[in-house]
């Protein structure tokens, strides 16, 4: 089935709320991307389901996204179905000991739910932009912790759209990946245990944590946090610094002169300066230190 004939079926599902050629610069934290060959944001997971199900059963390329914080858009966009999972996946609630999140929560969200009802857990994500359902695809961490962490159990929908449960073994958590980046599992609702904790006590940590980023990252231009990993027992920062690539420039894009493991654009960067800065740090770094830099952020759409 064409793109133009599924956009017919989906706003069926979506009554006049089917984007065609949406620029995805608004739905990224880089704010670079071009257009979604089509656009949805579900109000709910009975609308997200019936979405998931059609494009499976029509042979339509789905992507998943959430706030769009881990995310280079192509400058020649994704064709398909861009799904965003936003605020109408968007509640938490606290059942007995345990925080429920939707997948389209902002994790500040989660964290402001839990502190106000007396559980830690969540101190760490303090300052990080995604939702749960991008956090959990990337275990996304900081200061010694991960979302992974606090996992107790998963409600996913298949790309078939149908449910299914996977405990916190079963997501195969590592450093900032997990089953999610190799299945296309879409993330609906997450149970996390979380520990008792004085509120102020949190608030006192969480605040601390916001103060570090704000001096240590360039968090007044869009970017999309650290571009690489970590590789094990080096800092990608310091190797970038190190290659003497702090400031260097392509197009807007440019190695902050905060934080060499981010990439700022100047207001004007395409996907393709990102991704040739990309190229050239790499090779600086593999041939100043014999290290091979892995992405951290996902690149999607058709390069
Ligand atoms: C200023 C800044 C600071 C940052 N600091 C940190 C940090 O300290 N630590 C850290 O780990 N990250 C950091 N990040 C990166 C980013 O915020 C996290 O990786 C975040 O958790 C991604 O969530 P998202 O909702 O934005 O996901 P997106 O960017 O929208 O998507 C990321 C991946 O998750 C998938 N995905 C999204 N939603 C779902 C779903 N419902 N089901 C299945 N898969 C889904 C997407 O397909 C994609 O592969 C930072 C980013 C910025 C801009």
């Amino acid at each position: 089935m064409t793109c133009a004939a599924f956009y017919l079926e989906l706003n069926k599902i979506l009554p006049g709320r089917v984007k065609a050629g949406e620029s995805m610069k608004k739905y990224t934290s880089w704010r670079i991307g071009g257009p979604a060959e089509l656009f949805v944001e579900p109000v709910g997971r009975e609308e997200l389901q019936r979405v998931v199900a059609c494009a499976h059963k029509r042979g339509i390329r789905l992507t998943v996204i959430g706030a769009g914080s881990n995310l280079l858009v192509s400058d020649r966009g994704i064709k398909g179905v861009v799904v965003k999972v936003g605020r109408g996946l968007g509640r938490v609630w606290i059942e007995e000991s345990r925080v429920v999140a939707e997948a389209g929560a902002k994790l500040a969200h989660v964290a402001a739910t839990a502190k106000d009802a007396g559980f830690g857990g969540f101190e760490f994500s303090a300052g990080i932009p995604g939702a749960v359902g991008g956090a959990l695809a990337m275990n996304a961490g900081a200061n010694g912790a991960s979302i992974g962490d606090l996992v107790h159990g998963i409600l996913l929908l298949s790309q078939a759209g149908e449910y299914c449960r996977k405990s916190k073994e079963e997501m195969d958590f590592g450093y900032r990946t997990s089953v999610l980046r190799r299945e296309p599992w879409i993330v609906i609702e997450t149970t996390f245990c979380c520990r008792r904790r004085d509120k102020d006590l949190i608030k006192k940590e969480m605040d601390e944590y916001r103060h570090k980023r704000r001096s240590t990252q360039p968090i007044t231009f869009p970017s999309a946090g650290s571009v690489f990993k970590n590789p094990p027992g080096h800092s990608a920062g310091r190797l970038i610094e190190s290659s003497g690539l702090k400031g260097m420039r392509i197009g807007g894009a440019e190695i902050s002169d905060l934080h060499a493991n981010f990439i700022v654009n100047l207001g004007w960067a395409t996907a393709r300066d990102v991704l040739t800065l990309i190229d050239k740090v790499r090779e600086a770094v593999h041939s100043k230190f014999g290290v091979e830099l892995e992405l951290e952020v996902n690149v999607v759409g058709d390069i």
